[in-house]
């Protein structure tokens, strides 16, 4: 099997024509895969919509830490990935001192991959939200002593979003550890009715978007950024749509919304409290979208690896319509900032 070819046969050869630059090093990347096998089972709950050969290299890939995974990130110029869970994870564990269990395994085991590499890996902990305080607790465990560089929670758990009261716990620790949330999509908790007979809209050709992006703009509108001014919070897909919405946010948000719990704008949260990254979006209008929208430090570099093509990704960044400056801040720059990275 050729394996380049699996999930996008465009990537295995470069158009007649295309610029063929090296590869600009020095990358980093934030939305990096992996999984362990107690957690494949939440994995294979969410039937993606791959074939199965494909699923069985997606696992394959995920599990890897050493040649394979390196050779890709080689091959696209990426200096550093940030690893983290393929969701949903214990985001859908009904026990909840099981998925406290099974996130701190998981945590564990990525420390001991990090180990090894610790010039290639970063970590993004797994936390059973099912458990406010303890994931809290499970959190300043991972970055103080396993040096993770923050968390990624796969979009709501059981049902409970993140602007529930109950997790003030977490968003007071996330702000004191002074470390990023990466708010990853996952299915709907309920499918809505408007995708009921419309699979071709499922998972991550458009329910995963408006679910991410909803579940954004309820932290924003419930006031967790004005109780946490502070706390950063990524979203992947460049930002899933919303640096495309600031204006009409702001304008019908201020002409309707009659029972406001938050001191200022929409857009200025979102400039404020919200980076995005280039996972799985490599076009030119939404980053051009993200950077006007939100500024040049908040847009940042991600593959979604294994899910998406490193060399797709990385051609994309080197090559975008953008200038030199801009550039090197989307490839590593910001990244660096938020995260503390050594340069
Ligand atoms: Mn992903």
């Amino acid at each position: 099997m050729r394996r380049r070819s699996l999930l996008s046969a465009a990537a295995a050869a470069p158009a007649i024509g295309a610029a063929i630059a090296a590869p600009l090093p020095g990358k980093i990347a934030l939305e990096e895969h992996f999984i362990t096998p107690a957690l494949l089972g939440y994995l294979a709950e969410t039937k993606s919509p791959e074939p199965e050969f494909a699923r069985a290299e997606l696992v394959r890939r995920m599990m890897d830490f050493g040649e394979q995974r390196l050779a890709a990130m080689d091959g696209a110029g990426v200096a550093r990935a940030i690893l983290s869970i393929s969701g949903p994870g214990v985001q859908a564990e009904p026990d909840g001192a099981r998925a406290t269990r099974l996130a701190a395994e998981a945590n564990d085991a990525l420390a001991g991959e990090i180990q090894k590499r610790p010039d290639r890996y970063g970590g993004f902990a797994h936390l059973a939200m099912q458990d406010p305080a303890g994931a809290a607790r499970e959190l300043e465990r991972c970055v103080r002593d396993l040096k993770f560089q923050g968390a990624m929670i796969n979009h709501h758990t059981l049902g409970v979003y993140l602007d529930d009261p109950r997790n003030d716990v977490f968003w007071e620790a996330l702000q004191g550890l002074d470390v990023p949330l990466y708010l990853h999509p996952a299915d709907s908790f309920r499918m809505p009715h408007v995708l009921e007979g419309v699979p071709e809209l499922h998972k991550p050709v458009w329910e995963w978007t408006t679910e991410t992006s909803t579940h954004a703009l309820r932290l924003i509108v419930t006031g967790v950024f004005d109780r946490f001014p502070r706390a950063q919070v990524i979203l992947g897909h460049m930002g899933e749509t919303l640096p495309y919405m600031l204006s009409r946010l702001d304008s019908r948000y201020g002409f309707t919304a009659t029972d406001r719990r938050i001191r200022r704008k929409p857009s200025d949260y979102l400039r404020g409290n919200i980076s995005v990254t280039t996972s799985g979006q490599f076009d030119d209008v939404p980053l051009k979208a993200a950077l006007a929208a939100l500024g040049e430090t908040r847009v940042m570099f991600s593959i979604d690896y294994p899910y998406e093509d490193s060399d797709t990704a990385a051609r994309f960044i080197e090559n975008a319509a953008i200038d030199e400056a801009t550039r090197a801040r989307v490839a590593a720059g910001n990244a660096r900032a938020l995260m503390k990275l050594p340069g």
